[in-house]
């Protein structure tokens, strides 16, 4: 997937229909289109750069800073407990609908277990043809 292309990458993320909470230079967070199993809450945590591979540079420094400086705070300031879940790569093998780097925020329902997977999935025929439009 091209960047032109990419449903997280700035062409593209203006058609979802899903609020943007918070924006800051490098980073957007949001609601995943669709919520993991028993998950209340369930946010996207979107660098804005089309990265796909996990570099070193001043580039990313800013990115990281920014990240555990404004993204985490506010989202704990809103959501205080949940799980992060990095996904980074294609679905073939790691379950990943889109292959730039995007941090999931996971708050399952109270009492409840949340479920993420991670490795390939089977898709609904129904799943499948909406990613295809992203
Ligand atoms: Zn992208």
């Amino acid at each position: 997937m091209n960047v032109a292309q990419c449903p997280f990458c700035p062409q593209k993320i203006h058609e979802r229909i899903e609020p943007i909470h918070f924006e800051t230079a490098h980073w957007r967070v949001t609601n995943n289109r669709t919520r993991y199993e028993n998950a209340k809450t369930h946010l996207l945590l979107l660098p804005k750069d089309h990265i796909i591979k996990f570099l070193w540079s001043q580039k990313t420094l800013g990115l990281w800073s920014e990240f555990y400086m404004r993204v985490m705070p506010f989202v704990q300031a809103n959501w205080p407990q949940g799980t992060l879940l990095m996904r980074l790569g294609g679905f073939e093998t790691t379950g990943s609908t889109v292959e730039h780097l995007h941090i999931h925020w996971i708050v399952p329902k109270p009492g409840q277990t949340a479920y993420a997977h991670m490795g390939p999935r089977k898709w609904k025929s129904d799943e499948w043809k909406d990613l295809k439009k992203a």
